[in-house]
């Protein structure tokens, strides 16, 4: 599932072929990319970066495009190829490559401020260099309404680029129930979350995830997809529990109520 640590890793691949260079065809069927496709074309793309799991590809006329991935989207990148597959909600392509992502929820061109603008509620990036953490603590207390730890840091507004993976392998290793409600989670308690959740994602971009530091089969996470298994460190039967299709894991041995 794309998090901020592959959406950053997309990123980079993306630049390595469209950054300088001109745009010679444009294809989607996002209506945002019609709409838009001959402002696109013939420009030169200036940059491409994210926010959290937001991808963004700015044009050198002052025009952006935005992709999320949610839970479906994919992104191919590669030799130019003229005919994109039908349902490409974009597809971009240089003299050499075409980038062409399908099945993206979000894929929006518009002026790069009014894109921004669209992205004002993100809280601080994950995987920002210069991270802050003392907004991302104003904006937990501020949002964190009641709702558990799992539901706060994976709330995009309080810090951005953290998906369903990271925040049980984080809540794990960190030793915190994730039903804690976070209003009993103190800020010292926060921070390491978030400090835990940058080690383990800044290795991660720009190749297979692992938050065990093992790459081979069935080793690569700690918790996450292993329910019903024993705890890596316990023993225990660990748990696992869905709510609106998001699965969390825990284990009660290491992380009790
Ligand atoms: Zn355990």
């Amino acid at each position: 599932m794309p998090e901020g640590d592959s959406v950053a890793g997309h990123a980079k691949e993306l630049a390595a072929v469209l950054v300088g260079e001109e745009i010679e065809a444009v294809y989607g069927t996002s209506g945002s990319v019609r709409t838009a496709s001959r402002r696109l074309l013939g420009g030169r793309v200036v940059e491409v970066r994210t926010r959290g799991k937001n991808l963004l590809i700015d044009f050198d006329q002052g025009w952006t495009v935005w992709v999320h991935l949610g839970m479906t989207g994919r992104w191919r990148i590669g030799k130019r190829i003229d005919r994109p597959p039908g349902d490409a909600k974009l597809a971009l392509s240089t003299s050499t490559s075409t980038a062409v992502c399908r099945k993206a929820p979000t894929v929006e061109v518009d002026r790069t401020p009014a894109i921004e603008r669209r992205l004002d509620q993100l809280g601080p990036d994950i995987l920002d260099q210069s991270f802050d953490n003392a907004e991302m603590l104003r904006r937990a207390r501020l949002l964190e309404n009641g709702r558990s730890i799992s539901e706060v840091i994976l709330d995009q507004r309080v810090v951005a680029g953290i998906g369903n993976v990271y925040k049980s392998e984080v809540l794990y290793l960190e030793k915190i129930n994730p039903r804690r409600p976070a209003a009993e989670v103190d800020d010292e308690a926060l921070r390491s979350i978030a400090q835990r959740a940058i080690r383990l994602m800044t290795p991660n971009v720009g190749r297979r995830r692992s938050t065990t530091g093992d790459r081979g089969p069935g080793r690569s996470t700690w918790i996450y997809g292993r329910g019903g298994e024993a705890c890596r460190r316990c023993g225990a039967r660990v748990m696992s529990d869905q709510h609106g299709g998001r699965y969390t894991y825990w284990c009660p041995g290491c992380q009790p109520a």
